[in-house]
């Protein structure tokens, strides 16, 4: 097997046992790995540190699969981390009573690049990484015995494809064609979901926690729903006795998937707006025609993919949050979202601050918000933390 050695002093992430070797932390190659191929990583003094998955293109050299140097990486190898995973999903679904479900997430479920998602009887796939990509027909073939689905659908198609050299993907892996829309039940709500078009794999199972959340603010209040796709935090809105909601997209597919959700609910109300517009120019109008509402979501896509883009983030933060705080009633509360992994925390409560602060208003911090469940976190790789919300109360 081909082995990679680490420059000295750059071990001590693996004693962390952190999933990832930086090219830069490589001293040499030995062997001619190809790209996907299992290699061994070991330290300047000869010392076995962990197996994984060599890449080639990628800033990330090496993704490691195991840290134990018994394990080999072969079909044995995915069916324990697949059935660990999924196992631990089953238990969720059935206590929330979910019907669509995460059942791996990548790093943080020991497999590097993975993402399957389920949606009743088709599971959705991304192949995100090379080593995961090289054992695709594998992964495909353990889900079938693990989860006997209708039909596997990929959906690798995301940009970060190019950092690794992968081509994008889509299409039927197994089984049946999913079909145009699937619906979806989510404890007392039901969705429908566009896995074949809808973003990520169709979506936002992560803000599952979240939405639930708004329900008992929104009874009898003026809710403002800004990038509602689909209108997931619309609808429990709605159910809770919203008096207006205003869902904001600029997908227009988006947005009609977001009126049949409301119906599916039987919510469908003369009291919901649907408007096609960018959030930044419609929040303006809203300051100019001094409209006011009791609850603002803001949960934007993600504005940086590299720390290059964090300070133009930054900015789009600040200004949708100094405009939904402007747009609040006294006591009117703030579900602000930031999705993008390189924003710290900390960083995100700073800028909702300096917004509070520009705007002129008090406001206290009432709650904490991250990813559902099923999108955990794994203590070694925290960046596998990426969905970060605060719940504000604005005076
Ligand atoms: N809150 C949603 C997920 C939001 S994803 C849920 O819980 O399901 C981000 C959404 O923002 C996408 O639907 C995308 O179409 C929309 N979007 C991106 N940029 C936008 C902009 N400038 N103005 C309005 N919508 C935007």
């Amino acid at each position: 097997m081909a082995f990679i050695i680490i420059k000295p002093k750059r071990d001590s992430a693996f004693q962390r046992k952190h999933p990832w070797v930086f090219s830069g932390a490589v001293a040499k190659k030995k062997g001619s790995p190809a790209a996907g191929e299992t290699v061994d990583i070991v330290n300047s003094r000869g010392g076995w540190m962990g197996r994984g998955a060599y890449s080639p293109k990628s800033q990330i050299a090496v993704r490691i699969w195991t840290f134990n140097e018994e394990e080999h990486i072969d079909p044995a190898f995915f069916r324990r981390r697949l059935e660990r995973a999924i196992l631990s999903r089953h238990e969720l679904k059935k206590r929330l009573h979910l019907s669509a479900c995460r059942l791996v997430n990548a790093e943080s479920d020991g497999l590097p690049g993975l993402i399957i998602d389920q949606y009743e009887r088709f599971l959705v796939c991304q192949f995100l990484t090379v080593g995961v990509h090289t054992w695709k027909d594998v992964i495909v073939q353990q889900l079938q015995e693990l989860v006997a689905p209708e039909g596997i659908f990929e959906r690798s198609d995301s940009p970060v494809l190019d950092k690794e050299g992968l081509p994008r993907t889509v299409g039927c892996l197994a089984g049946h064609e999913p079909p145009e829309t699937i619906t979806i039940r989510e404890g007392d709500y039901r969705f429908l979901v566009d896995v074949r078009n809808g973003h990520k794999t169709g979506f936002y199972l992560d803000q599952r926690d979240n939405r639930h959340l708004v329900s008992p603010y929104a009874t009898d209040s003026d809710v403002l729903n800004c990038f509602c796709y689909t209108g997931g935090f619309g609808v429990p809105a709605m159910a809770a006795g919203a008096r207006t909601l205003t869902n904001i997209d600029v997908s227009a597919p988006a947005l009609d998937l977001a009126r049949q959700n409301m119906a599916l609910n039987n919510l469908d109300s003369e009291q919901v707006d649907y408007l096609q517009a960018d959030v930044f120019k419609q929040l303006r109008s809203f300051r100019d025609a001094a409209r006011a509402f009791d609850v603002i979501i803001l949960d934007p896509p993600k504005f940086a993919d590299s720390k290059q883009q964090l300070d133009h983030a930054c900015r789009g933060y600040k200004d949708i949050n100094l405009l939904a705080v402007k747009l609040l009633r006294a006591g009117g509360y703030l579900f602000t979202f930031s999705c993008s992994g390189l924003m710290e925390p900390a960083l995100f409560q700073k800028i909702v601050a300096d917004a509070a602060l520009d705007a002129g208003r008090d406001a206290q911090i009432i709650g904490r918000m991250g990813q559902a469940a099923d999108h955990p976190t794994s203590l070694a790789f925290p960046e596998g933390h990426y969905l970060k919300g605060l719940l504000c109360r604005v005076w």
